[in-house]
């Protein structure tokens, strides 16, 4: 039992009441800004405004409760307070080691267990046992029975685990757009200018572009966003959650990660106002499935998967990737590209922070698997340029899934595809430069010939796989193979 009296030191995402209130509700709270840790390394502007928004909002919200101590390190601001601290088991294995170094001297009473995700940490480790090979749906499953989520007793709701198949439509025909009622937009107050003001005069090293406050940063603004998403956006999730378009940046997504990962919101909330929808007769089974699974099963597993596949993890170069990210991706500079999926994918990252999971897979990840560019810096890119960036979440999306660097733990092929999967998910190809269906001359997809390339580059591993070993012989067959990668050896613009 935690001392009695004790502080609770709550970090930047742990802001929600499932942090502060319960059995904590009478200790006082200490939030920290350490400018040090702004500095550490350049961030997305917005990002750095959200967290600084949040935990000034937490402060103005818990009133007398909360001291907000600002200083140059975690350490210093400690040492000022004077007092040893609860705090709960932080989110990466850097700030574990630091605050496992606070405990030692003093400064950190206990570290208490997280109540951040639905699953603990040693829960997942019984379920993990003695395997090495996982498999997100054995995973997902697991958890639909243990949280009784769309369940009728030991079967799954409408008799199906996955209505995957039903979530893969192309965006609609001739439309701009999915036409879904907007997401929720929080309306800015005093503290975000004053967070605005305050990053100005720091002059802090960030990249992208300084914008309106797009996600929720108090748990009431949380709240308002998972509302408005279950009552007009989910019933439209499911069918095109892999489509995009050009004019459409947030299609029917829920934009929850932000607050989910600030702690603002807890995901069993998320998860059963959904249940609600389908209980109520408001959403489709195969919309609300498919939410479900992303958080009760993607989310978890990520985050459990990072503590499981260790430190080391996030190293793992498979394919042995060791192209430099070059200046123009990680300054996100959109307008330096021609291919209109990846500039309107690096333009969400500039202006916004965020790009919708098929961009973040299909078109930033692919472009980077099929140029070779090295995991580990990709990976500390996707971190520090998304608002919903944070240590633990990127090694099992981006090295595992999306880089396929890990050997294939989290993934069983590398996610690569040529423009007529970009052309058939979107309307990109419409209002682009370059002809999906070319590998060759000036017009030439870089998708398509980048795919030829990436096959070619790596046929000995797709070769040998079941899933891929057809791209190997297709491109065998490819007579005009040797042109195609001389021109992407020299290709300089994307
Ligand atoms: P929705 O499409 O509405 O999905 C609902 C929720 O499910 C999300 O809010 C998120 O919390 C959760 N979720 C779904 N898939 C995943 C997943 N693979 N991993 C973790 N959570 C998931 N997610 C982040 O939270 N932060 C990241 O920095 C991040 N980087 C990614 C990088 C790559 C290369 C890839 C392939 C995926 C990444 N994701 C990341 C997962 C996913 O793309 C985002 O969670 C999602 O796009 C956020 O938008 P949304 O809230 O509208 O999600």
């Amino acid at each position: 039992m935690p001392q009695q009296d004790a502080p609770l030191w709550l970090f930047a995402d742990q802001l929600g009441p499932h942090f502060h209130g319960g059995e904590h509700a009478d200790r006082p709270v200490l939030l920290v800004e350490a400018t040090s840790a702004l500095r550490r390394r350049r961030h997305h502007r917005q990002k750095l405004h959200l967290v600084l928004s949040a935990l000034r909002h937490a402060a103005a919200e818990l009133g007398e409760r909360a001291t907000l101590v600002r200083a140059e390190t975690y350490t210093e601001a400690l040492r000022g307070y004077g007092r040893p601290v609860l705090v709960y088991e932080p989110t990466s294995f850097a700030a574990e080691g630091f605050v496992h170094r606070l405990q030692r001297a003093g400064l950190v009473a206990e570290v208490l267990p997280t109540p951040a995700f639905a699953l603990s940490r040693p829960e997942f480790t019984r379920w993990a046992g003695s395997r090495t090979r996982f498999r997100m749906e054995d995973f997902y499953r697991e958890q639909r029975r243990r949280f009784d989520v769309l369940m009728d007793g030991t079967d799954p709701v409408g008799g199906r685990w996955n209505f995957d198949a039903d979530n893969r439509e192309p965006p609609p025909r001739g439309r701009d757009t999915l036409d879904a009622p907007p997401p929720f937009r929080p309306t800015e107050d005093e503290i975000d200018a004053a967070v605005r003001r305050h990053l100005d005069d720091l002059a802090v090293d960030t990249v992208g572009v300084d914008g309106p406050r797009l996600f929720p940063v108090t748990p009431a603004e949380a709240g308002e966003a998972l509302d408005r998403f279950i009552t007009h956006r989910l019933p439209l999730f499911g069918r095109t959650e892999d489509a995009m378009l050009s004019a459409d940046w947030a299609m029917a997504h829920s934009l929850l990660s932000v607050p989910l990962n600030l702690g603002l919101l807890h995901p069993l909330d998320a998860v059963t106002a959904a249940e609600g929808a389908h209980r109520a007769g408001t959403a489709p089974l195969a919309a609300v499935e498919g939410f479900i699974r992303q958080i009760l099963g993607w989310r978890e597993y990520m985050w459990q998967l990072y503590w499981h596949f260790g430190p080391d993890y996030a190293d793992g170069n498979q394919l042995g990737a060791e192209t430099p990210l070059p200046d123009w991706w990680t300054d996100l500079e959109a307008d330096a590209v021609e291919a209109e999926c990846l500039r309107q994918a690096l333009a969400g990252v500039r202006d916004r922070g965020w790009a919708h999971h098929i961009q973040r897979l299909m078109v930033l990840g692919n472009h980077a698997l099929q140029r070779g560019y090295q995991p580990r810096q990709l990976n500390d890119w996707f971190a520090a340029s998304f608002v919903d960036g944070f240590a633990w979440v990127m090694p099992a999306n981006v090295i595992g899934m999306s880089q396929h660097a890990d050997g294939g733990r989290v993934a069983t092929k590398p996610y690569s595809s040529g423009g007529a999967y970009i052309n058939k998910m979107s309307d990109h190809c419409r209002h682009c430069r370059f002809d999906p269906k070319k590998r060759l001359g000036p017009d030439a997809c870089p998708f398509t010939a980048g795919y030829w390339n990436f096959v070619h580059r790596q046929q000995a591993l797709l070769g040998a796989n079941m899933r891929t070993a057809r791209a190997v012989s297709s491109m065998k067959r490819l007579a005009d193979l040797p042109a195609v990668l001389d021109q992407e050896r020299h290709r300089e613009t994307f």
